[in-house]
């Protein structure tokens, strides 16, 4: 080949460029540890908010968000480099698999490439670095679920656990304070569905007005809607019909449509014609015999008229979730032609009772004694949008916890109890371990015990000295201390009441280990424009 000097020919194109081997690696590390650092702060019981205002043109006046949660802040953020990326993406993940951790995953994967960035500074080749975090991983797996316990779902034990774990879970959000009282309603919403895991059950109406303790569960189903008017407000033994179809051409739509005639009468018979094709949907509806309908579309006066003279009650205009929630929530299904009215068991809904409501000043429509007897509606009351907003997402955030708990049944100790476990497990095992490993096992080790000295730092308190105090008591035996919060010692988690779910723990681990290792053996970037379209 054709080399002059130190010029290598060029291969990519224009627009394209290339980082290599070091360049590339520290890119990825600056960036990944950059997303990491700016979610650390919030990290823990005493961890800070932070504000996300959107910028831009016409921007400006948009709603600005107040969060705690690792998820909702690294989701909002725009940033470039491809490391940064990856852990933005595994905290979403986090959120979605398991609710909670999302801070905890970002952070561990960031201190993970703090700590592999000083072994490759110390010439340890990647390779070896990846290799000794999978036995760390698999090491602090194992002590994980050693130290984890489970409880008969039916017991009481059980049920003190899952008030715990959800104290826990909002523990570091705005509703801090109330904690006790959320984590009652969070729980008692999740028992209700049974060992179902379908959030959809659980429905959450804000209503800005009251202060947050004005927050209640109200068992039922609860939409945010009026019944039309001329319809009856309460019916008992309902049978429901969910559709979700045109209702609305009654008369004819001038928009867009251009029709020639030369009498006022030919108009005329055009609506006489769509009216009576309006009427014989409405009959094929009547068919399945409904007691209430519920329509995602609007319904037109006259279709309206008909239903409701045949003594159905008509909700229109029902929102898409809402309509979701009150098929899965009444056993009805979705239709939006009707042409079957033999399967008219099958697919009607059916609810005790449906009675029109008052919460704050508005108006809503109740549905108790659902057929699947599992939906219930927790209502938010707060002084601001912003309050509503994020108690609604530490709420969810619990509320997945906790379901994932029901699901897996095993829970440990809070209060960076289970990091400086694992972290022990690592160290121990690096002693027998032969080779470079062993630095990358340490390394992982310092990587994990860093969440309760961020936890601990965030706090204001001493971390050096109080982590050092922690690995003592660990070491005598004492297996469910951890970090006390109130007042900057090591107490008792099982005093302190401070549970986690043992998923949440496994899944950070898992999602931050692997994050880590795939940023680590990155040697290349390539950045390309993206492909022109070839003129023809
Ligand atoms: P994440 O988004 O990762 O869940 P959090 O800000 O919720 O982050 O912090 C979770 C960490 O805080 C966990 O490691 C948990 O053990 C710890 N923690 C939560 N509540 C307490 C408490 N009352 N005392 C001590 N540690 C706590
Ligand atoms: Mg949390």
């Amino acid at each position: 080949m054709d080399i002059v000097g130190n010029v290598l020919p060029q291969v990519l194109k224009d627009e394209a460029t290339e980082d290599k081997g070091e360049m590339a690696r520290l890119q990825s590390f600056v960036g990944a540890i950059a997303v990491a650092d700016l979610v650390k702060t919030t990290l823990g019981p005493k961890g800070m908010d932070k504000i996300l205002k959107p910028t831009g043109p016409g921007q400006e006046m948009t709603h600005i968000t107040v969060t705690n949660d690792g998820a909702t802040i690294l989701k909002s953020m725009y940033v470039e480099n491809p490391a940064a990326k990856i852990l933005i993406e595994i905290s979403k993940t986090q959120d979605e698999e398991v609710g909670d951790g999302t801070t905890t995953v970002a952070v561990l994967a960031g201190e993970l490439l703090r700590e592999g960035e000083k072994l490759i500074q110390k010439r340890i080749h990647p390779q070896h670095v990846i290799a000794g975090w999978r036995i760390a991983r698999d090491v602090a797996l194992k002590r994980l679920r050693d130290i984890s316990s489970e409880n008969d779902i039916n017991s009481q034990e059980f049920h003190d656990d899952l008030v715990k774990i959800a104290r826990t879970t909002l523990s570091s959000k705005l509703i801090t304070s109330d904690r006790d009282y959320f984590a009652d309603l969070c729980v008692n919403a999740v028992l209700r569905l049974k060992g179902s895991s379908n959030l959809d059950y659980i429905q959450i109406i804000k209503l800005p007005g009251g202060t947050i303790r004005d927050s209640y569960l109200d068992d039922g189903f609860i939409l945010k809607k009026q019944i039309t008017i001329g319809c009856k407000r309460r019916i008992e033994n309902a049978k429901i019909l969910v559709a979700n179809t045109a209702m609305d051409y009654d008369k004819i739509k001038i928009y867009g449509t251009k029709v020639k005639v030369n009498s006022m009468d030919k108009v005329a018979e055009i609506e006489a014609a769509e009216k009576e094709k309006m009427k014989h949907k409405v009959d094929k509806i009547l068919k399945y015999q409904p007691t209430v309908f519920v329509n995602r579309q609007l319904i037109y006066n006259y279709p309206e008229q008909l239903l409701a003279d045949s003594g159905i009650t008509v909700i229109e205009h029902a929102d898409f979730e809402g309509m979701e929630r009150v098929a899965a929530a009444t056993g009805a299904e979705i239709l939006s032609t009707f042409d079957a009215p033999e399967r008219a068991a099958q697919v009607l809904g059916h609810c005790d009772l449906i009675e029109e409501i008052m919460i704050g000043e508005e108006k809503m429509i109740k549905f108790s004694g659902c057929k699947k007897n599992e939906a219930c509606t927790i209502v938010l009351r707060g002084a601001s949008t912003h309050i509503l907003d994020e108690v609604d997402r530490s709420i969810h955030d619990a509320l997945c916890v906790l379901i994932t708990t029901v699901k897996n049944k095993r829970v440990v100790w809070g209060g960076g109890n289970s990091e400086m476990q694992m972290a022990a497990a690592c160290e121990e095992e690096a002693k027998k371990v032969q080779g470079k490993q062993a630095f990358a096992i340490e390394a992982f080790a310092r990587a994990l015990r860093q969440i309760p000295t961020i936890i601990c730092d965030n706090g204001g308190y001493d971390s050096a000295e109080l982590i050092q105090n922690f690995k003592v008591e660990l070491q005598k035996g004492n297996q469910n201390c951890g970090l006390n919060m109130t007042d900057g010692t090591i107490g008792s988690m099982s005093e302190l009441g401070v549970k986690e779910c043992l998923r949440v723990k496994e899944q950070a681990l898992m999602a931050a280990s692997e994050a880590a290792e795939l940023i680590m053996r990155v040697d290349d970037i390539v950045k390309c424009a993206p492909r022109k379209r070839e003129r023809a």
